[in-house]
């Protein structure tokens, strides 16, 4: 009876875990000298919708760039998308990428490729086939807007729809989770509730979503979990699971 219940609890345990996307536990981290972040922990599950606040300087950007194992910490654990990121190596890396879409603070497009083939890129490199990737391509430049701008440079389009592209490019693959640095910085209030608009259609859809922002106003306009990063410390996440 014993080793049954055990049984249950495990894989009530393993769900349970599995239906973490991130989890933070006690993460450190410096560049050189500089302490960053001290002792950061926090969680958010399959499906959240969760806005990271604090000002300029505050840690956002590391944040983000320790969740998708660009950075390293040095000290505490961390886990996104099932994956112990302690654990990663050469070989799985590459795989536990392809579970995360990125936009950049300063978008990262390839300025020298056209819209359409910026868009295209992350789906030739999982090795989409041609008719499919056209399919996805087409149908993400409609959604977007983009379709009338599909063969300029990313120079010859606006901010906004630079924007729009970034956000397009990193969610093409389907990714799990979607990081976003900053994506409404220097837009005002209209844009910047078009651009959420466009990521709350994506949580709806499953996908969970995860916007590093200085825009305190904006994030509590959309009613969603805030959790504020202030002196390299989560400073306030009332809805926060405990530790
Ligand atoms: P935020 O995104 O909240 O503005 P960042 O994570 O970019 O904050 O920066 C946090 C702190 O780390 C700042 O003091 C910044 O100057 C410093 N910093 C950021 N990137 C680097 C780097 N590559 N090398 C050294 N210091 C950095
Ligand atoms: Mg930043």
């Amino acid at each position: 009876m014993v080793s049954i219940l055990g049984t249950i609890l495990n894989h009530v345990l393993t769900y349970w875990k599995a239906c973490e996307m991130i989890q933070v536990h006690q993460i450190s981290f410096s560049y050189d000298e500089l302490s960053v972040l001290e002792k950061v922990s926090f969680r958010v599950e399959r499906g959240e919708f969760v806005f990271l606040v604090g000002p300029s300087g505050s840690g956002k950007t590391t944040l983000l760039r320790l969740l998708y194992a660009d950075l390293v910490p040095i000290g505490g654990d961390l886990s996104v998308a099932g994956q112990p990121l302690a654990e990663l190596n050469k070989i799985n890396l590459p795989y536990f990428r392809q579970k995360i879409g990125l936009v950049f603070q300063d978008f990262k497009l390839l300025t020298d490729k056209t819209v359409k083939e910026n868009l295209a890129l992350p789906q030739k490199l999982i090795g989409t086939a041609p008719r499919l990737l056209k399919d996805n391509v087409n149908e993400l430049l409609h959604q977007m807007g983009l379709s009338h701008h599909q063969n300029a440079r990313p120079a010859e389009i606006s901010g906004n729809e630079r924007r729009k592209l970034a956000i397009a490019r990193a969610i093409i693959n389907k990714p799990l989770l979607l990081l976003a640095d900053a994506p409404t910085e220097g837009l005002d209030l209209r844009l910047s509730l078009e651009i959420m608009a466009l990521l709350d259609a994506l949580n709806f859809q499953g996908m969970t979503i995860f916007v590093a922002t200085a825009d305190r106003k904006l994030a509590e306009k959309c009613n969603k979990r805030i959790i504020e990063l202030r002196d390299g410390a989560i400073h306030w996440d009332p809805s926060s699971p405990s530790i």
